[in-house]
């Protein structure tokens, strides 16, 4: 197991495929200049295969999220998948993704194996959509968003962050809209982890904002706090169901104490968060003919000193150096 000093045992794997896009949101990624990992410095597909066998079979993963940058970038990723369907026992397999190349691969993935997308969607107007992901491809993710939910990669989930002055106002738009085509809309609050540290939290929309801003139009029913488990999101059943809408609360209300992940960026370091600052090289011991047992050990120690919360409201606390395209969000 990967289990920590404070209990909590990881069962969820995020595996960031690529720190490349083809998108440029601007609450991710600068406009340009952003330094790609070397290529000889990426894991190739065998190795991130391995690496997850070692942690479905040594390690008790459960599920595996595929992210990055964006997955579907990754010409491997139909193979990475399939052969991680092949372990025993078969994990669950998740993909976030901008959603661009789903109309294209939507199919051969499900047939692969994948169970289901989450689909990242700040915005319906194609022309907020251009300024906020600095391309005009607001109509490919929708297309994607059809394409992947006619291959029964369900529940189709749609994240969505909400930024001041552009679509903080959409809130309500958005959800009756994901009602209507059957996606499961997820808000998720604005985080410290863009590339050129522009982050403010006064500058941001928080979980009560939304909650205000979706209530002026719906009926919002707590879940209940036993629902939530080690799940980030906090859901609400939207105008008495079955539909239902969730607030990913990560700066105002944080879930550390549940949190269930942990991450392989991809050059094969092992990260304990999302906003941690140290990493755990596994890439030099995959190279270097080590035995799946000791790389599950040294994964081992790597977790055991995962820190007790991200420490976004800690005066000391510093972004980490690797913007979200790099660690895999
Ligand atoms: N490219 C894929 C995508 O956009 O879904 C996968 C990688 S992206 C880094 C994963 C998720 O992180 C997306 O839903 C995106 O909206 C979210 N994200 C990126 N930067 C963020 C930030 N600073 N705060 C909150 N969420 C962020
Ligand atoms: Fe690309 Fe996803 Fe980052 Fe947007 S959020 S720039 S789509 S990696």
């Amino acid at each position: 197991m990967l289990i920590d000093t404070y209990g909590r045992v990881a069962t969820d794997l995020r595996v960031s495929l690529t720190d490349r896009c083809n998108l440029r949101c601007t609450y991710c990624m600068p406009e340009e200049g952003l330094q790609w990992l070397a290529k000889p410095d990426l894991l190739t597909d065998d190795e991130i295969v391995r690496l997850i066998g070692i942690a479905v079979t040594h390690l008790g993963i459960e599920e595996v999220r595929f992210t990055g940058g964006e997955p579907l970038l990754r010409p491997g990723l139909p193979g990475i998948v399939e052969r991680v369907a092949a372990l025993a026992p078969r994990p669950q397999m998740s993909l976030t993704t901008n959603g661009i190349g789903l109309k294209r691969t939507a199919a051969a993935l499900k047939a692969a194996g994948l169970d289901r997308v989450n689909v990242s969607l700040d915005t319906l107007r194609p022309d907020v959509f251009k300024t906020l992901t600095r391309r005009d491809r607001h109509k490919d993710v929708i297309e994607g968003l059809e394409a992947a939910h006619a291959a029964g990669l369900t529940p189709v989930k749609i994240n969505s962050v909400l930024m001041p002055g552009l679509n903080a106002d959409e809130a309500p738009d958005l959800l009756a809209w994901a009602v209507e085509h059957d996606y499961e809309l997820r808000f998720i609050e604005q985080m410290p982890l863009d590339a050129q540290h522009g982050w403010k939290r006064d500058g941001m929309v928080t979980a009560g904002d939304i909650l205000t801003s979706l209530r002026t139009r719906f009926r919002l029913t707590d879940e209940g706090a036993g629902e939530r488990g080690s799940a980030p999101a906090e859901r609400w059943i939207v105008d008495g169901g079955p539909h239902r809408v969730g607030v990913i609360a990560s700066v105002t209300r944080p879930f550390c104490a549940a949190c269930d992940r942990t991450r392989l960026t991809a050059d094969g370091q092992v990260r304990t968060c999302l906003f941690a600052t140290e990493e755990t090289d596994l890439r030099g011991a995959l190279r270097s003919d080590v035995p799946d047992e000791e790389i599950a050990g040294i994964w081992r120690t790597a977790m055991w000193g995962k820190k007790a919360g991200a420490g976004l409201d800690d005066p000391s606390f510093v972004q980490p150096d690797r913007p979200m395209s790099a660690i895999g969000g």
